[in-house]
């Protein structure tokens, strides 16, 4: 049997047998007290993954981008501002979905690669009053972690709902609402919000959001929305009783769902942010054995994701299609970066044998494009990485 794919994209990310197998199962009645046990089980851990106790959260049916046109149509209404710190695509997606609601939008964009600059931050909202300014965990073009412990106090001081985009972050780098930045109980997240196919480390199809109260009562506030399927108040009474009905749960993916959180609240959150640190560390580390850098300075560079710079003279489709025939799956980069470096998840339930494999296949590929590269040397360069930095 040939070898198991490797899918080292910035997710979907690899999905373990147990998930898979949870997938087979036979699909029950979305109102079975069996599939509400389940539900309601699983709605137990997203609270503790999120640390969302005093808010609501939601798992639904559809990925990661709804979720960032329920966050923001729950909580800002047409014709009010948002302020989006943008450090790349996803960013970006925040100002078009802002557009397409008549929300009006101010943004501050980072040069790729680089965080948005606090100090700008701080300049622009002392210039308007914002409902909600967003941020992107990690920017998955870029391999960027925004600094939660700089933004959350400096957006909740001017009394904006902050709005963070996990999808490439939650469960594997810390997004706890319940935390009180610098211990004020004001400075808190007020959304997070992912889908299941990143770091959670399920297959793609259902998104998860936590509201904390600020949020909350920002829907309340509103009569109306521009959203049905999407509207927090239809989903609430469901949350609290998934027994009711309101629009068919994707059963299967609950299967799997429950499978992946218990996965990830067995590995522990501490220890699994610990891992996703030191994972990244090791193989931008390995990477660069082979004279490839990362877009990201180490100072800024995300848990979960890297992209990576070629070396002069390696062809950007030739690599990732040599690398594909031997199993291992890696993207190309996005907009400007096309064809100049290449992204890798490191992230969800990946082991470091599988990046073991990964840079065993990358250094074969590298020797027959004629450079001088040492497999064992980079994998002995992530172990040791890895290791030093799990302490
Ligand atoms: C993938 C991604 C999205 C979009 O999620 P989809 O599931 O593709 O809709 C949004 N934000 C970030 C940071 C992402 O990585």
């Amino acid at each position: 049997m040939p070898n198991k794919e490797l899918l080292l994209i910035p997710g979907p990310t690899p999905v373990t047998d147990e998930i898979k197998a949870a997938l087979a199962a036979e699909t029950w009645s979305h109102t079975d007290p069996r599939f509400v046990r389940i539900v309601e089980h699983s709605l137990e851990m997203t609270r503790d993954l999120l640390g969302c106790h005093d808010g609501e959260v939601f798992v639904v049916a559809g990925s990661g981008t709804l979720a960032m046109e329920m966050a923001i149509v729950n909580t800002v209404a047409p014709g009010e501002r948002i302020l989006v710190l943008s450090q790349g695509y996803f960013g970006d997606r925040f100002e078009a979905l802002a557009n397409s609601f008549g929300v009006e939008v101010d943004v501050l964009r980072s040069e790729w690669g680089k965080r948005v600059c606090p100090k700008l931050v701080e300049e622009q909202l002392a210039k308007h009053e914002y409902k909600a300014v967003t941020v992107t965990h990690v920017d998955t073009s870029t391999g960027v972690e925004a600094d939660l412990d700089t933004l959350v106090p400096l957006v909740k001081r001017h009394g904006a709902l902050f709005v963070l985009d996990g999808v490439c972050a939650t469960a594997a780098v810390e997004e706890n609402m319940s935390k009180a930045y610098q211990g004020n109980p004001d400075y808190k997240i007020d959304v997070v919000l992912t889908g299941s196919q990143k770091a959670i480390g399920v297959p793609p199809g259902l998104l998860v959001l936590g509201f904390g109260p600020k949020a909350l009562a920002a829907r309340e506030a509103m009569e109306r929305i521009p959203a049905y399927y999407g509207d927090i108040k239809n989903w609430i009474p469901i949350m609290h009783n998934p027994g009711k009905y309101f629009a068919t749960p994707a059963v299967n993916m609950v299967y799997a769902y429950e499978v992946g959180l218990e996965t990830i609240m067995k590995e522990g959150l501490e220890k699994r942010y610990q891992r996703h640190r030191a994972l990244g560390r090791a193989m931008r580390a390995a990477l660069a054995t082979f004279g490839m850098k990362a877009l990201a300075d180490e100072s800024v560079a995300a848990p979960t994701l890297s992209c990576v710079l070629y070396p002069e003279g390696v062809e950007d489709a030739a690599f990732r299609s040599a690398l594909a025939q031997r199993g291992v799956v890696v993207a190309g980069a996005l907009a400007s970066l096309a064809g100049k470096a290449f992204r890798i998840g490191h992230m969800g339930n990946t082991t470091l044998d599988d990046f073991k494999r990964a840079l065993r296949v990358m250094a074969e590929v590298l020797k027959n494009m004629g450079k001088d590269v040492d497999g064992e040397q980079a994998i002995a360069e992530l172990e040791r990485v890895f290791h030093e930095n799990l302490k």
